[in-house]
């Protein structure tokens, strides 16, 4: 068993909604801890929802490959419910960090080669693993985000 950390992120539809059936359907069974949810202001100038982000921990013995398919099997199931045809995505989910793996396929790269330059990946993550997220990295990342709660009450 070792950890794995997904990052989900959700500006469209219910948010709330969208973020626990991601948590459901990335821990597929296996033990996991839930971050606190954060709200980032999309930057580029275009009207949108603000992102609702947060960060899983899993405990598992499955295989990179298969954390990848769970990250896609939860995209593509917000997919369902979406509502506008070119609006911003219903949830974008990314592995993060497996414990012990590294990888530079374009398919799955891990560490995701963002994560630390990211604020609303950074900020949950170091609830769950302060470990492998210091206040300097916090500090040295792009974007502000804000406490909005935690996922059972948003
Ligand atoms: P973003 O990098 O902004 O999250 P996308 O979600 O559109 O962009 O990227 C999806 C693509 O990224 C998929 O083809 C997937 O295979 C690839 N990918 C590479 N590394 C990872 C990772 N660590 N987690 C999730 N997707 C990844
Ligand atoms: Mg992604």
């Amino acid at each position: 068993m070792r950890r794995a950390f997904f990052s989900l992120g959700s500006n469209l539809g219910d948010r709330g909604a969208l973020l626990r059936a991601g948590v459901h359907a990335v821990r597929d069974g296996d033990d996991a801890r839930v971050s606190r949810v954060y709200v980032t202001e999309p930057v580029g100038g275009v009207a949108q929802p603000d992102f609702w982000n947060l960060v899983v921990e899993v405990a598992t013995a499955a295989p990179p490959r298969e954390l990848l398919a769970r990250a896609q099997r939860a995209e593509a199931e917000a997919g369902r419910v979406r509502d506008v045809r070119w609006g911003p995505r219903t949830l974008d989910v990314d592995v993060v960090w497996i414990d012990g793996y590294a990888s530079d396929d374009p398919d799955l790269t891990v560490p995701h080669p963002r994560a630390f330059a990211r604020a609303f990946v950074l900020v949950p993550w170091r609830e769950l693993a302060p470990d492998l997220v210091s206040d300097a990295d916090v500090a040295s990342a792009g974007g502000a985000v804000a406490l909005l709660g935690t996922l059972d009450d948003v």
